[in-house]
Formats: structure tokens, C-alpha cells, sequence
């Protein structure tokens, strides 16, 4: 069975063609540019293979709610030209096929709770770090989507004692994405996040603002994992930074050994390398084909 999945990113859209089983079996990258000429290139990819279904993780914001006339569109993104773009439309009129749909961070801790890091954990979170902050949340089984869709990144923080930078959130500030993005710590110190390896302190209040974040997500969703990923945790030592500081945050609270005597285990890197999303779309269009909630 031939299953197409598509990470629908502002900068890119990797398409590909997998299987049931998550193997991936083709793939090929399209620069986004405005929907019209996106979609034609990808649909006529798409065309060349006999799919069954087709999954799509997408940026946002995204309706996903099925009783709604704009389900399956993408909301009031600032991205020029894609608002109000009926995306799951454009692909379900062309391949006539089901179309599955989500966000693209419930994406990834799909295809991480189907076959990477989390695989067989009831609850799981996928948090990613980079242009902006992006949680997938997992719960009880299924994806969750709720009156929207979590939009976890934008939780307020508490800033660090030694931290003055307004944030860069045009929304809220000083936010998990306003204080931890890695446009947030490039206007903070005035340098690409990458060139600031060798910074300490940069990265001592980085890790407190995601380990904040972190401990709120283990006391309000109780996740059995965290996989972690993003642009700036190519810093591989933000990981241990993270881990002590969620440990010491939690103060003994949250009283599980998977915290406190195995967290290397607990906040992990995705189990699928760069793939999480991908393949997390291919198994959307799995669990279209079969009617099952993602
Ligand atoms: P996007 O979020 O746009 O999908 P990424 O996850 O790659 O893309 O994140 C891009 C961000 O990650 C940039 O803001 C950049 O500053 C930051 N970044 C990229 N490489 C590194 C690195 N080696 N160290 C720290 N930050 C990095
Ligand atoms: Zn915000």
C-alpha cells in the first residue's frame, strides 16, 4: 500500500511516498512559494504514484475541526498568499484520495509515538526549537486537538534573574517562543544562535527557559516521554543542561523514576532522526484511510 505525506513547512514542502510500515519509499523537497504553483508541482509528484492516502502535517494556524465549513484550511498565517487556503481541498479534489490533516508538530509525535522514541507511549509530547517553538502533544491514544489545536510554544515564562531582553513574541513577549527561539536569542546577543557555541551563559538561561517550559508540560499533560529537536538543540549540550534543570525545577514534585533517577531517557532526541514529521504525515494518511483518529 502506497501512502503519500507531505510536511508542509513556510520555506519548504518535503513530499514523499511510504508505506504502512513508515518506510519511506521516495521523496523530493519543493520551495514554497505561493499556493497555486506549490500545489501543481506536488500534485503532479504525487500523480506519478498509485496512493492510496495522503497525510499532511502543516504549518499553522490550522482548522481542524471537521464540523467546520474552513476544515482543513490554513487560518491567518502571516505567510503572504496562504491565508484562508484550503489546502486539504486542493489535494483530496486532484488525487481523490482521504486526505489526513494536522498540525506539523502532531505530525512528528505521531510518526515518534508509531515507530521512533516514544513508540508504543500513550502520552508523549514533540517539542521543536527553532524559527519558532511548536509542541505536538499526544494524550491518552490519540493526537490532541481541542477547541484548536495546543499552541504550547506561546506559554508564558518567567524571565531569568540575569536576562533583561524584552522578547521577541509580537504576541506576548516574553513567551516560551518570545525568550527560547533562535531568533530570540539572536537578537538578544546580537549573533546567529549557531555562533554562540561556546557562550555558557547563553546557553544556561536557554536551558532554563526550556526546562520551565518543560516542567509545565509534565505537570499539566503528564507525558511518559519528550523528544526534544529544532534547530537550536544542535547545541547537544543544551540536552543535559535541560535535563538538571527540569529536575531541580520539579523539586522532587512530580515523584516518578523515569525524572529522577533516568531522565536521559525521558528528554530525548527524536528516535527518527530528521524524519519525525515526514514520516508522522505518512502514518496521517494511514490512519485516514482507515477512519482512525491520528
Ligand atoms: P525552522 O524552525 O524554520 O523549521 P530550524 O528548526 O532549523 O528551522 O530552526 C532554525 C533556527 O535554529 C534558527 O533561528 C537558528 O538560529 C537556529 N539554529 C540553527 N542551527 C543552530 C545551531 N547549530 N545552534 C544553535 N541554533 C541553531
Ligand atoms: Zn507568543
Amino acid at each position: 500500500m502506497l501512502i503519500g505525506g507531505i510536511e508542509a513547512g513556510g520555506t519548504k514542502m518535503v513530499c514523499a511516498i511510504g508505506d504502512e510500515k513508515g518506510t519511506i519509499i521516495d521523496r523530493t523537497v519543493f520551495s514554497t512559494r505561493g499556493p497555486e504553483e506549490t500545489f501543481a508541482d506536488m500534485i503532479e509528484y504525487f500523480k506519478q504514484w498509485k496512493i492510496e492516502a495522503l497525510g499532511i502535517g502543516c504549518f499553522g494556524p490550522i482548522d481542524l475541526n471537521k464540523e467546520s465549513g474552513t476544515y482543513g484550511y490554513i487560518k491567518k498565517t502571516p505567510k503572504k498568499g496562504w491565508q484562508d487556503c484550503n489546502i486539504v481541498g486542493a489535494f483530496k479534489d486532484a488525487l481523490g484520495v482521504p486526505v489526513g490533516f494536522d498540525t506539523d508538530v502532531n505530525a512528528a509525535i505521531l510518526g515518534e509515538v508509531t515507530w521512533g522514541a516514544a513508540k508504543g507511549c500513550d502520552c508523549a509530547i514533540y517539542i521543536t526549537i527553532g524559527t519558532g517553538v511548536g509542541v505536538g502533544v499526544y494524550v491518552n491514544g490519540g493526537l490532541l486537538h481541542g477547541l484548536m489545536h495546543p499552541e504550547a510554544g506561546h506559554i508564558r515564562l518567567v524571565r531569568h534573574p540575569e536576562d533583561s531582553y524584552e522578547g521577541c513574541c509580537a504576541f506576548h513577549g516574553t513567551c516560551m517562543e518570545g525568550l527560547a527561539s533562535g531568533p530570540a536569542i539572536e537578537r538578544r546577543y546580537k549573533k546567529p544562535a549557531a555562533e554562540l557555541g561556546g557562550c555558557d551563559k547563553v546557553w544556561k538561561i536557554e536551558a532554563y527557559y526550556i526546562a520551565q517550559a518543560i516542567s509545565n508540560y509534565i505537570l499539566t499533560y503528564s507525558p511518559e516521554k519528550i523528544i526534544l529537536w529544532g534547530g537550536v538543540m544542535h547545541q547537544e549540550k543544551l540536552f543535559g543542561l535541560v535535563r538538571e534543570q527540569v529536575r531541580e525545577m520539579l523539586n522532587g514534585y512530580v515523584s516518578h523514576d523515569g525524572i529522577e533517577c533516568d531522565i536521559e531517557h525521558y528528554i530525548v532526541k527524536p528516535g527518527l532522526g530528521e524524519d519525525p514529521g515526514i514520516k508522522g504525515a505518512i502514518r496521517l494518511g494511514v490512519l485516514a484511510k482507515d477512519k482512525i483518529r491520528g
